[in-house]
């Protein structure tokens, strides 16, 4: 069945004025950035709604239209809505791949835009009346939303909305992988282009139902993550990029639950706290403190494993928690981290040498929460025993869980 009144062209307006205006909504409760991949996701809609629309500019779709209605030939329309769909693609896969953070790769921004776009334009001049038009398109497609799902697949274990888009992927997949295959196999007569190429309703319906699908699936993205962000701002100390209190109990909680207890323990605690910190503060200025509290984040970041838990517990003073690691091991690792920030003090970026105190335990078992705070009090304790010296790290022998 073909449409071709004016109410086509409500079909085409509304379904993607409702996604894009869905979209631009999701855009004001969002963070800056978020903005980048959302709008290069309602430039792919509109493109969708350009592409729909193209049609209804050959002469003689809308009985009685405008003159200017006339604009394009029906083989131009049908490259121009063509190359429109694959565009359409290229956007909203840069969308999903700015999602995945690789906002700066510029090179790879082009591929995915305009390599599928070129490829097809070149294709599709070369190979206008010839029967192979066709099946090259529908190979072109399935390039192309190869690329997309394989963007996708990168993003599935951190957004759950990426699994709706890969089914979305899957069923285009099949459905242009049968056309290529058929039209391949059986060609074609070239095309014949004397009539204006006009909609068809199964067309339009599957149009609207993937767009639908695909962008309702965008936004749930988008919006699992801003609730991500806040939950890492929540969790995050601003100034050395450490885990602040709240983090250190989430995340200790969460290797808890990740990890068998064969691979955990020994699991060791250090309570560190800087030495003479507040020198620096009255003879530098607090903005030089705090590009010493950073420099100091930044060299335990480099020393420490993934696993390892790195909280600023307070002003100077930070806690690691090494999990898999016994006394000896830990110990170890602090004197890298005095020798690492030694190095530092040679550099013309501090004014004074940093320097600290520590007191660190070793445990066997944790069941609870109450058993993380005695452990933290004992390293507390030892701590403030090191504090009586200053650059010294005191062990706790055993601590009594
Ligand atoms: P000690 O060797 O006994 O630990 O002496 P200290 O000077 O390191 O310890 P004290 O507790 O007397 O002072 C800690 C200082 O850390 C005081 C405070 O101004 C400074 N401080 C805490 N948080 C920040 C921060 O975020 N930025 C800056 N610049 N300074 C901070
Ligand atoms: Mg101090
Ligand atoms: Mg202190």
């Amino acid at each position: 069945m073909l449409l071709n009144d004016p109410v086509t062209l409500l079909f085409i307006i509304i379904p993607f004025g409702l996604m894009t205006t869905l979209m631009l909504c999701l855009s004001y409760v969002g963070t800056s950035s978020h903005r980048a991949p959302l709008h290069w996701w309602i430039a792919g809609d509109l493109v969708l709604a350009a592409y729909r629309a193209v049609d209804l500019l050959q002469p003689g779709v809308i009985a009685q239209g405008p003159a200017w209605l006339g604009l394009l030939a029906p083989q131009t329309a049908f490259i121009a809505n063509t190359a429109g769909l694959l565009l359409a693609i290229g956007c909203h896969t840069l969308a999903l791949h700015q999602l995945a953070e690789r906002r700066r790769d510029w090179r790879w921004h082009g591929r995915i835009l305009l390599a599928p776009l070129a490829m097809y334009g070149a294709g599709a001049s070369v190979l206008l009346h010839n029967g192979f038009m066709l099946p090259w398109f529908f190979l072109l497609c399935v390039v192309t939303i190869g690329i997309q799902f394989a963007v996708t697949w990168t993003l599935r274990r951190q957004f759950r909305g990426a699994w709706a888009l890969l089914a979305g992927h899957v069923a285009l997949l099949m459905f242009h992988a049968h056309s290529t295959v058929t039209l391949a196999l059986d060609p074609p007569p070239a095309l014949d282009f004397s009539e204006p190429d006009m909609f068809s309703l199964p067309a339009l319906g599957m149009d609207f139902m993937v767009s639908f699908l695909f962008t309702l699936s965008f936004a749930l993205m988008l919006q699992e993550q801003l609730r991500q962000q806040v939950v890492q701002l929540s969790v995050t100390d601003t100034l050395t990029g450490a885990l602040n209190r709240r983090g250190a109990v989430s995340s200790i909680l969460q290797q808890e639950r990740r990890q068998n207890a064969t691979q955990r323990y020994p699991l060791s605690v250090a309570m560190i706290d800087l030495d003479n910190f507040k020198r620096i503060n009255d003879q530098f200025g607090h903005a030089t403190g705090d590009a010493a509290l950073q420099l100091f984040a930044r060299t335990v970041n480099r020393l420490k494993r993934a696993d390892d838990v790195f909280v600023r517990w307070g002003g100077e003073e930070f806690l690691l928690v090494f999990p898999g690691t016994d006394i000896a091991q830990a110990q170890h690792f602090m004197g890298r981290l005095r020798e690492a920030l030694s190095e530092e003090a040679r550099t013309p970026s501090l004014p004074l040498p940093i320097g600290f105190s520590a007191g660190l335990a070793q445990t066997g078992a944790m069941d609870s929460r109450a058993d993380f705070e005695t452990l933290l009090r004992a390293v507390d304790k030892a701590l403030y025993r090191a504090k009586r010296v200053r650059g010294r790290v005191e062990v706790v022998e055993a601590v009594d869980l």
